[in-house]
């Protein structure tokens, strides 16, 4: 079998989605809605999507769009038809009597459909066709949930599910889970329930959106858009439609029917054009009228009791780190709220095996994958440790819970086994189970496999302090992949550690970090070893300065890639402005011309670029000809492992040295500053942090006759921000990122 044509049908959020995504894997597509305007106007979307659906825009040029009636015969050669209308029964029924009119002969036909059974979706067909068609449950946004749901029956084709799910994992780079017909399958039926719990303990609990939203969230090793935010996001008329999905199709005695009520202010927030996000706000709502003559928007949250809206409040619980036992067991109204809400959802899942599935190992990997938790629920049973949680649920009857009765009578201390079961592919996750834990600090973690290293950073958005690089630096005795399972690989230097620092008035502290991080950075970049970075999703300032400076970079098609210090009022000090200088003098232009490469760098790093995939990286060089590109995540740790076979004798490093023109450079940088400014594009500090960028790039006090050597530009990286991290302008923008998470102009 081959999948070299796929047809879409339906071109709204999750068509369009599928579409772009196949778009993303060359696969040539046929979008069809009910009119060719529809459709077309799906694929702008697509072109327009923030954070981009796509990996780069001409990957468009794989869609073509249509519409039902005058192109449907795109079907007779498709090799795949996927059908992912409006959530209507009779529509989708009249949809697959066309399409098994039309289909060729074996081509594979699938539903996206969130709640309707295979059973009923598939009653009218044909017997002989039934082998051929299957659910595929994508979730939303397409390219970025790693999530992909198979639900097939006893009719279905054995070979082609498993066709289908080895080539969704390959050229789709899905975690492909293969269901069985039971509502909600595995990742909605358990994720949907959590959020109906969370919101009506909140309500039991008497605690507000924002509170809610504070403890299911990081804290749990959750997402923190919580649970309310999240409503908003997903829609609370959507919301409502699955809820009434699952109160019809699932059996009565189901404990789920008791949270699905969820509140009754959901009625009134749907009737009244509140429907979350896309409508007028929803839990949450952005402000714009509030504010006598200025047009600030401010975040307001409702209040459950009264009805109304009022600006959001900042709920600090001050945890850093997920430890559940530690959260269920604070002595306070969080402490309670989360272990009403986490023993729920592990009694509830627990119920449910093996009804829904065989393998509990699948529920949580639906959860890590469709919903971004960091452990599914049988994980947060394991971490909070049996015997705790069965002295907590005393009371409660577990009489109907074979899964919890047997691990009670066993009296085992732990119960679980292998991890991430759903693929063949070995994993950082299951690699992790039987590596040797080398060392640990309050940021990284080392791990011996077999004949390399493994660092994995473990702090929150994986943000970089000493103890980060003490972990690399410390783990180059053979070689080393620096590569990490949490979300992002690194969203930047902790720019709270630094501000601790700077607010006790204690700059020395910075400088040292800053030198720490460039002789660890320089150490990898020489290392007699090969040094792999394997990064997927953030991989922003500090984050990309190690990137830089591996030896390889395994990089995930989702992975957002920068410089961006100049934001928060800093120049990249890592190595970050060196790194990348060297790569474009390298380039034929910069070979030519002295000037280019600074020029180039300049407005990279100025305008803190941002690439959103491997290919948009690729021309800003971020990554250079010693990269590999994935786009199934789990594939990161073989490919990256596969490299060091390749290149265990590998040479270090040839070391880099620059002739920069100084002061003449410097000026042509100043002109485009000035012309900034003059546009009010930057203001003051914008033309204070820009001349010291352009100091560094343009060599400081150099000219062409002198050879500048690695260590200098590091040293002038160093001077312009130590400068610039002193200075009350640049204090205030990282103090305002850090509160809002937005840049600050001054
Ligand atoms: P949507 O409302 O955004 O889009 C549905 C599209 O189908 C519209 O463009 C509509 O014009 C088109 N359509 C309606 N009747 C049609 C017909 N007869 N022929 C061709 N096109 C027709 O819906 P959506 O959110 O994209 O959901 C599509 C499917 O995916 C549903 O089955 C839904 O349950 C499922 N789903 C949705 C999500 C989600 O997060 N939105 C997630 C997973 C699965």
């Amino acid at each position: 079998m081959n999948i070299g044509k796929v047809v879409v049908i339906g071109s709204g959020t999750m068509g369009s989605g599928i579409a772009a995504h196949l778009c993303n894997a060359d696969i040539p597509v046929v979008l069809l809605d009910l009119k060719t305007e529809i459709a077309d106007k799906a694929k702008e979307k697509i072109l327009k999507s923030r954070p981009p659906l796509l990996f780069h825009k001409n990957k468009i040029d794989n869609l073509k769009t249509g519409n039902i009636n005058d192109n449907f015969d795109n079907v007779k050669d498709a090799d795949w038809i996927i059908e992912a209308v409006v959530e209507r029964i009779d529509i989708k029924h009249q949809i697959y009597d066309k399409i098994f009119k039309e289909r060729k002969k074996n081509s594979i036909v699938s539903s996206n459909t969130s709640t309707i059974p295979l059973k009923i979706l598939s009653e009218k067909l044909e017997q002989k066709d039934k082998k051929d068609f299957c659910i595929t449950h994508f979730f939303n946004p397409v390219r970025y949930m790693g999530l992909l749901e198979i639900v097939r029956d006893h009719l279905s084709d054995k070979n082609k599910i498993k066709f289908l799910k080895d080539f969704c994992e390959k050229k789709l780079g899905k975690g492909v889970i293969i269901c069985g017909d039971t509502p909600g399958f595995l990742g909605n039926r358990i994720g949907v329930y959590a959020m109906q719990v969370a919101m009506t303990e909140a309500i039991k609990i008497n605690l507000s959106v924002e509170e809610a939203d504070a403890v299911f969230g990081r804290p749990m090793g959750i997402p923190k858009t919580g649970v309310f935010a999240l409503y908003d996001l997903i829609g609370i008329d959507l919301m409502s439609d699955v809820l009434k999905s699952f109160q019809k199709e699932l059996p009565k005695e189901d404990v789920f029917h008791k949270v699905v009520e969820g509140l009754p202010v959901v009625k009134k927030l749907i009737e009244t054009g509140y429907t979350g996000r896309k409508g007028k706000g929803g839990f949450y709502r952005m402000n714009k009228s509030n504010i006598n003559s200025s047009s600030k928007k401010i975040l307001e949250a409702l209040d459950l009791k009264t009805n109304k809206y009022s600006p959001v409040k900042k709920i600090d619980l001050k945890i850093d780190k997920v430890n559940l036992l530690k959260l269920i067991n604070r002595d306070d109204k969080y402490g309670k709220y989360a272990w009403s809400v986490i023993s729920k959802i592990i009694l509830y899942s627990s119920s449910l095996v093996p009804t829904i599935t065989d393998e509990y190992n699948d529920i949580d990997e639906a959860l890590r994958l469709g919903f971004n938790w960091s452990m599914g629920p049988f994980e947060m049973l394991e971490s909070i440790g049996l015997k705790n949680f069965f002295s907590k649920i005393e009371n409660e009857n577990i009489e109907n819970n074979n899964f919890l009765k047997e691990l009670k009578n066993k009296k085992l201390e732990s119960f679980y086994g292998e991890r991430q079961k759903y693929t063949d592919l070995q994993t950082l996750g299951k690699v992790k189970k039987t590596v040797i834990k080398l060392d640990k600090n309050d940021s990284a973690e080392i791990f011996r496999f077999k004949d390399f290293n493994i660092v994995e950073f473990n702090t929150k958005a994986n943000a970089l302090d000493y103890n980060s690089m003490d972990a690399l630096k410390r783990a180059t005795d053979k070689p080393l992949i620096i590569i990490n399972e949490s979300m992002q690989f690194s969203a930047g230097v902790n720019l709270n550690y630094v501000m601790e620092f700077i607010k006790n008035k204690d700059s020395k502290s910075v400088e040292k970090f800053i030198k720490y991080f460039q002789e660890t950075c320089k150490h990898l970049k020489y290392c007699e070893k090969p040094v792999i970075s394997a990064p997927s999703g953030l991989a922003l300032g500090g984050g990309e300065e190690v990137l830089l400076q591996s030896n390889y970079v395994v990089a995930h098609t989702n992975i957002v890639m920068g410089l961006v210090e100049t934001i928060v009022g800093l120049v990249p000090a890592g190595g970050g402005c060196k790194e990348l200088l060297w790569r474009w003098t390298q380039t034929d232009m910069g070979k030519k011309d002295p000037d280019y490469a600074p020029i180039q760098v300049f407005n990279i790093i100025g305008y803190a670029k941002t690439a959103s995939s491997p290919l948009e990286a690729k021309p800003l060089l971020f990554l250079d000809k010693n990269h590999n590109v994935i786009i199934n995540r789990n594939k990161l740790l073989p490919t990256a492992r596969s490299l060091i076979e390749k290149n265990v004798n590998m040479s270090p490093s040839n070391k880099c040295k620059f002739r920069l023109s100084g002061d003449n450079v410097r000026k042509k940088m100043h002109k485009i500053l000035e012309e900034l400014y003059n546009e009010k594009k930057i203001l003051d500090h914008g033309m204070e942090v820009g001349k010291e960028l352009a100091y560094v790039l343009s060599g400081g006090d150099t000219n062409l006759d002198k050879e500048i050597s690695e260590d200098q530009m590091y040293k002038l990286e160093l001077n312009s921000f130590m400068k610039l991290v002193e200075n009350k302008k640049t204090q205030e923008r990282i103090v305002h990122t850090l509160k809002t998470g937005k840049p600050l102009i001054n």
